[in-house]
């Protein structure tokens, strides 16, 4: 801070800020904003990848009680309909993706269109 900076605040008190100070801040508010977005869009992506990993899991526990209750074996395919007694509710990927590969497998074929768990390394832990 200069000394007529010092000088004019001590003899005006309640006078306003400067345009440059006005835009220090500004631009310090900016580049705060800047920083912050992409680290939303990775957190929201991770809490969405989170999500779909939990509902593959019961997609896949869902189906293994229906294979253990109905008889069934490697290779047999099953439907919502078939699942959805032992589901709670009906599990929606955050995403938007749509669940697919219903057939009983270990290890399970069930993965999200969005969220492929065979071509994303994020996912690939989630297989019971
Ligand atoms: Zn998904």
């Amino acid at each position: 801070m200069t000394n007529e900076w010092i000088v004019m605040r001590q003899r005006h008190p309640m006078a306003g800020f400067t345009l440059s100070e006005l835009m220090i801040v500004v631009m310090i508010f900016g580049l705060l904003v800047v920083i912050s977005i992409p680290a939303g869009r990775r957190a929201r992506r991770f809490a969405q990848l989170n999500a779909c990993k939990n509902n593959l899991r019961q997609i896949v526990g869902a189906s293994e009680l229906w294979a253990l209750s109905e008889r069934r074996g490697e290779g047999d395919p099953f439907t919502w309909e078939d699942i959805l007694p032992y589901l709670q509710r009906k599990p929606i990927c955050p995403a938007g993706g749509d669940y697919i590969g219903f057939e009983y497998h270990v290890p399970p074929t069930v993965t999200c269109t969005v969220h492929d768990w065979r071509r994303d390394p994020a996912l690939a832990g989630w297989i019971p």
